[in-house]
C-alpha cells in the first residue's frame, strides 16, 4: 500500500505543508546519524485528546541533545506548543508525534559547527508491530546482532545514529519470519527490543532489564513500573540472562509505538502458556485505562492538546 502523508508539519519554527519541509543531501545528520529525537503519542480521552508524557518525551530530547552538543535553539515551551500545534493542524486526535533535532548544513567535517535545524511531524498511527498484536502477542526472536558497548555509543541517548543497530536486529527479525528481535548487551546479558524496552514475568512479579543493559530508559517502562508498584505489583530491575526468555511465565515488549505489545513464543519456544497471560493483560489495563478513565493518572501524564 502506497504510504499516505499529513498534510501539515512543524519545521523551524513554523507550519508547513509536508512537502516543503525538505532537508539539503549535505547536511551533517544524513552522513553522520546526528540527530535526536523522540516518539510519542496522543490519546483520544474523555476529556479530549491528550500527550501522554509529552513534557518527560521533551526532557529526554534536550537530554540526548546535550549528550551530542546539539544546541537546540528552541525552548520545551516552544517545541511542546509546536506539538500540539501540528496534531491541530493536520486534524488528528490519536496519533504519533516525532520531534527531531539535527545538525543540517554547515559545514562538512565531523565536528563542524552546524546549525540545529528542528522539526515535529505527526501522523495517525494503530499498533507499531500490526494490527491485533496488542491481543494476540507476537513471536520474537534473539537477534545476532548485540547492542553496541556502553564505552561506545550512549545507549541512553535517543540519536539518529543509534537506530543502525535497531534497524539490524528489526530488519533481520522480520526476514527470518519473526514480529521482532530481542538484542543482547555485549557483556551477553538481555538488553532490550530493536525499539522496545522489556519485562519478564515470574510469579506474578515484573522483572526488567536496568538502564546499564544498554538500553534506552523508557518512557513506557517507567510508566510501567510506576503504574504497577502504585497497584502492589513487585517490580525487580535486574541483569537477566538470555534463557529467562524461556522460563519466565509470562514476557512482553513496551514503548511509546509498540505500547504494551505480548510475546508469545521467543525463538520458537512457547513463553508460559503460549499466549498472552494475566499479569500482562493486568498491565495493558492499567495502562490504557490512563486514556479511557479507568486508570486515575495520579502524576498528570495526560497533557491537554
Ligand atoms: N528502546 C528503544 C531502542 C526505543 O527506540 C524505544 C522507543 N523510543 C524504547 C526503548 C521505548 O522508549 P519509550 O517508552 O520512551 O518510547
Amino acid at each position: 500500500m502506497a504510504q499516505t502523508y499529513p498534510d501539515h508539519i512543524w519545521h523551524n519554527g513554523r507550519i508547513k505543508p509536508w512537502a516543503e519541509a525538505t532537508v539539503h543531501v549535505m547536511a551533517h545528520a544524513l552522513h553522520y546519524g546526528s540527530s535526536v529525537f523522540e516518539g510519542i503519542r496522543s490519546y483520544e480521552t474523555p476529556n479530549g485528546a491528550a500527550i501522554f508524557r509529552l513534557t518527560d518525551h521533551l526532557k529526554r530530547l534536550y537530554l540526548s541533545a546535550k549528550i551530542y552538543d546539539i544546541e537546540i535553539p528552541y525552548t520545551l515551551e516552544e517545541l511542546s506548543a509546536a506539538c500540539r500545534e501540528v496534531i491541530r493542524a493536520n486534524g488528528l486526535t490519536k496519533a504519533y508525534l516525532r520531534p527531531v533535532a539535527y545538525r543540517g548544513l554547515g559545514g562538512f567535517g565531523l565536528s563542524a559547527e552546524t546549525p540545529t535545524d528542528v522539526a515535529v511531524a505527526s501522523w495517525f498511527m494503530g499498533p507499531y508491530l500490526g494490527a491485533g498484536v496488542l491481543e494476540a502477542g507476537i513471536d520474537a526472536c534473539v537477534s545476532s546482532w548485540q547492542r553496541f558497548a556502553p564505552n561506545t555509543i550512549p545507549a541512553g541517548a535517543k540519536a539518529g545514529g543509534n537506530y543502525l543497530s535497531g534497524q539490524l536486529v528489526a530488519r533481520e527479525a522480520r526476514r527470518l519470519g519473526f514480529g521482532e528481535g530481542i538484542a543482547l548487551a555485549s557483556t551477553g546479558l538481555l538488553s532490550e527490543g530493536a525499539g522496545e524496552n522489556l519485562f519478564l514475568v515470574f510469579d506474578g512479579a515484573l522483572h526488567t532489564t536496568p538502564v546499564s543493559a544498554a538500553l534506552l530508559n523508557g518512557i513506557t517502562r517507567n510508566s510501567i513500573i510506576t503504574l504497577a508498584r502504585r497497584n502492589g505489583i513487585e517490580v525487580v530491575e535486574r541483569d537477566l540472562p538470555r534463557e529467562y526468555l524461556y522460563l519466565c511465565d509470562e514476557l512482553f515488549m513496551c514503548g511509546t509505538a509498540a505500547e504494551i505489545t505480548p510475546i508469545r513464543s521467543v525463538d520458537g519456544k512457547p513463553v508460559g502458556a503460549g499466549k498472552p497471560g494475566p499479569v500482562t493483560a493486568r498491565v495493558q489495563e492499567l495502562f490504557f485505562g490512563l486514556f479511557d478513565g479507568r486508570t486515575k493518572d495520579e502524576w498528570g501524564w495526560l497533557e491537554p492538546v
